[in-house]
Parts: C-alpha cells; structure tokens; sequence
C-alpha cells in the first residue's frame, strides 16, 4: 500500500512515542513547532508517490511480491533503480529544500538486506528469511525508517570494549529465549522522531570479542525503552515567532535530527537481524556508507538548485543581475552542483550484483560524491553568501519593518532595485541564511561519515599499484621501440 501524505500524518499521531523537545517531555510530536516543518518534508514524499508525472521515480515494483511500492522501501534490483533513487532525491530537494529524511531508512534496508543474506550464507542461520518478512511488512505499511547507525563512541582511539562505559557503543545487555535486550543510544537520527521504526546497525567494524556489540534488529519508535531528544538547530527559536525569518517554514533545515536512548530495550527474536556476528560489521557499515554517500548528489543537488535560484532571484533585486562577474559565480555554483549530481548518477549506472542479487553503487564514485559535498556545499554557500550581501547578517527581524515607528526606515534602507517589494529582499535572505547555517553545513560534512572515512575507503579502493602497472605498460622502453619498427 502507499500511504498518502494525510495517512503517514495520522499513523505517527497513533504512536505513543516518548519524546523531548528543548529539554521537555513533548506529548505530541506532530503539531510541534520545532518538529512540524520536518513532517511535513517526510509528509511530502509521501504525496509524489501519488503523483501521476513522478510515479516512476517514487515507486518501484518490489521484488518480493510483484507490487508497487514506495521507492524508499525498496531494494535495488539494478543501475536503473539506483539511477532512479538520485533523481527522486533531486526532485524531493527540489520540491522541500532541505533533507526529506527517509534515505538512511533505505539504505539501512538494503544494507540489511544484503548482510543478512551472507551471514546466513557462511553461517547457517536464518536472518535473511526474517529480514524478507519484516521488509515485506514494512512495504506493505509503507513504514518510514530512521536508520541508527552513530554510536556516542566515547573515546574514539578506543574500540567498545576498551570503553571505561561499555555503554557508548548500543548492545546486547540481555540474552532471553524470545529475544534480547538493548542498552546505549544513536546519535544525530534524522526523523528518528517522526519515524514508525529504528532500524538499529553496528556503526564500526568488530573483534571477536565485541559479540554483544554486533547486534542489527528493528526497534518500533513507541517500544517499552526508546526515548528520543531531539536537537537544537540554527535559528530554532525563530519556528514558535511565525512569519519569514523562519527561512524555510514549511519544510525546516536539515532532518530535524534526535539522539535516541535505548533504556534496556526488549527486541523480539522476528526482529533480531545479527546478533553476535563481529565479522560482518565492517561489511554492513561498508554497504550503508556506500550506498548513502552516493545520495548526496542527488538531494543536495536539489536543495542547491533552490539556493541558485535565491541567490540568482537575488542577484536582480540588487540589480547586479547583468554583471558578468556575478553571472560567472552562478555558473560555478552550477558547476559544482552538476559535477557531484553527475557522478551522483554515475556510481547508480556503475553498479554491480552482490552476492544477494541486489545492486550496490560503483564505490569509488559513491566516496567521491560525498567527498566534493563536503567541500562543494560550502562553497556554494559561500558564493551565495558573497552574492547576497552582507545583510544576511545584519538585517532587522520582521517585527522591525512592521513597526509603526520604524518600520518606514528598515523599509526604506533594505529597498534596492525598486522593481522589488522589500519584503521579497527579506524573505530569500532569510533563506539563504537558513540554508546556508552550520546545521546544513555540518550536515554536508559528517552526514554518512566524515571526511576522513571516505579517504580512507578511496585509498582502499585506489589500485595504486595497478595504476604503476598501467603506466609501466604505456611507457615501456623495448614495446615503443617494437612499436616503432
Ligand atoms: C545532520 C546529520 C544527520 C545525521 N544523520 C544520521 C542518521 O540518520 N543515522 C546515523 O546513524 N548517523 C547519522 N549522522 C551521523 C554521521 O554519520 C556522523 O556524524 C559521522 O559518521 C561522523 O561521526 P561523528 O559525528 O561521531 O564524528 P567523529 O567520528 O568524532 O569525527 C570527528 C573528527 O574526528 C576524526 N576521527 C574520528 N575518529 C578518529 C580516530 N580514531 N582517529 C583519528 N581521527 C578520528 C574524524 O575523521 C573527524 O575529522 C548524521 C550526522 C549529521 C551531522
């Protein structure tokens, strides 16, 4: 089934969920002011599904059963379903601005997927089978995710079990015939607070000896145990005044993220997807990561193409419009919009088989994607930044210009190209500042790993030797000589 926007609505409102927003125990979450703008960006994907003209993009034919689902709970069966996902992520960025929070969730399904199929493999047991009814429930509720992968870490020069508190890695504290009980938290979940489920992964590769840390299962957000905090944003506060200092007021910034608590949660056997193998956690981060780094291409893409046009819609209210400098840096930010859009697409096209039958990203492009995002957004915002103007930092608040005795003058002072309501100058200004803040930024940077971690895998990946090999090849003295005669 394909939930409508109103019905994913109606279904959080049903869950019991247990959630504190700025430090208060919050009864509701839906009608939150701090959460509401998130919803309604999950709300949205919702409501493409059933849009004639984007039914390609934001459904796919599951392979389990033959139906249409929601494209975010499906498994990647081919390039094409990966080429398809980046350019429903454009799209979502296109449509919300911000980040549209069911991608980890995806990911996390089908890097599940694809691990519980090799544990079972090499050991035995029986997860994938388990893990195919809980997906085909999961389609059939077209349930949305929050993926749980971040772990507190502590120390980050000590593995969990070197942890003075054992418990800043989530683990298995007890074992019963029925199932097992959680400890620890996941940081930085995005939706998690307007997520059905948490899907809950190892976030690091294991020892032998780290078996309770080795544990993938699916929580509901409502279970006995699961406590959710949700984080400050950049300019929070401004969402309880209204009006358009808010920037975004629809959709909000970034995911609307939440640390979450597993206070000694019960998770039922039907839901347990790894309990105890170390040795397939590096290759389940290494999926999730893979997967997700590629996404960035496609919904920062999006969310770019909104901040172009308000730096460009900018660009005319000063009425530097025609200035060829200021055409070149819209060409740039283009430019570098494009080019991670583009290799977006390309690691979906390159994909390859895994052992599972579905499809998993060219990793090395993948890294690459989310490598020039951590660069690329900040320099788009930069441009933007430059091209708007130093009010983005220094304008009134909108009660300024509606001040009776004031406001003539905030009015007057802001009003560039006359062609243009003041108001407008304000409102995209306070866009771009929105989406340009430290939320968005540090999101681009850290979301599906720091920096460092797609290095790492680009060198684990880089061939260097085979590149000394092919070298050699070319420039080989007694072949040019060869080739000559
Ligand atoms: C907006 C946002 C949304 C997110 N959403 C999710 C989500 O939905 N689900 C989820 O699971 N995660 C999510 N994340 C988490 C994200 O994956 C992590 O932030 C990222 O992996 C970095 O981890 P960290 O924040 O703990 O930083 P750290 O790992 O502490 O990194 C900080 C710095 O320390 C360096 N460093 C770390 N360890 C070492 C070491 N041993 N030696 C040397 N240097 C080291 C890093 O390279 C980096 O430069 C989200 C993050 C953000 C910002």
């Amino acid at each position: 089934m394909l939930k409508t926007a109103q019905q994913y609505v109606d279904s959080l409102r049903a869950l019991k969920i247990r959630a504190y927003i700025d430090g208060e125990r919050a009864d509701g979450v839906v009608d939150h002011p701090l959460v509401a703008p998130h919803v309604n960006a999950v709300a949205k994907t919702y409501e493409l599904a059933h849009v004639p003209e984007h039914r390609e993009i934001m459904t796919a034919t599951s392979h389990l059963t033959g139906e249409t689902v929601h494209r975010y709970t499906h498994i990647f069966q081919g390039p094409d379903d990966l080429v398809k996902k980046i350019r429903m992520l454009r799209l979502l960025g296109q449509e919300t601005g911000t980040c549209f929070q069911r991608c980890v969730g995806l990911d996390a399904l089908n890097a599940v997927y694809a691990i519980t199929f090799e544990i079972d493999r090499s050991e035995g047991s029986d997860y994938h089978q388990r893990f195919v009814r809980y997906l085909r429930d999961v389609q059939k509720r077209d349930l949305m995710l929050a993926g749980a992968m971040t772990d507190p870490k502590g120390h980050r020069a000590r593995s969990p079990i070197e942890q003075t508190d054992p418990d800043q890695f989530v683990r298995v504290v007890e074992r019963r015939p029925d199932g097992v009980v959680i400890r620890g938290a996941k940081l930085h979940n995005t939706g998690g607070i307007n997520a059905h489920e948490v899907l809950v992964m190892p976030g690091t590769s294991l020892k032998p000896d780290e078996k309770d840390y080795a544990i993938a299962c699916a929580v509901p957000a409502d279970a006995e145990g699961v406590i959710f905090i949700f984080g400050r944003q950049s300019n929070d506060g401004r969402k309880f005044e209204g009006g358009c200092d808010i920037g975004n007021p629809r959709f909000g910034v970034v995911g609307g993220e939440a640390m979450v608590v597993f206070d000694d949660v019960f998770v039922p056997n039907e839901r347990i997807f790894m309990a105890g193998e170390t040795a397939f956690c590096g290759t389940l981060v290494n999926y999730f990561a893979t997967w997700h780094r590629a996404n960035y291409g496609g919904c920062k893409g999006g969310n770019a193409d909104l901040l172009i046009g308000a730096t460009a819609k900018m660009t005319r209210i000063l009425g530097t419009d025609r200035n060829a400098v200021v055409r070149d840096k819209l060409v740039e930010m283009i430019h570098m919009n494009e080019t991670t859009y583009a290799s977006a697409v390309g690691a979906s096209a390159m994909g390859y088989r895994l052992p599972c039958g579905s499809c998993m990203v060219d990793p090395m492009m993948a890294n690459t994607v989310k490598q020039n995002i951590t660069r690329n957004v900040y320099e788009i915002g930069r441009l933007s930044h430059d091209l708007a103007g130093g009010f983005l930092a220094t304008m009134p608040g909108q009660k300024a210009f509606e001040n009776p005795e004031i406001g003539q003058f905030v009015r007057k002072y802001h009003t560039a190209n006359p062609e243009f309501d003041v108001m407008e100058r304000v409102r995209i200004g306070r866009y771009i500042e929105n989406v340009t803040s430290v939320t968005t930024m540090v999101e681009a940077m850290h979301g599906a790993g720091s920096p460092q971690a797609q290095r790492l895998a680009m060198m684990g990946l880089s061939a260097i030797d085979e590149k000394i090999r092919m070298l050699e090849r070319v420039i080989d003295a007694d072949d040019a000589v060869r080739d000559v005669c």
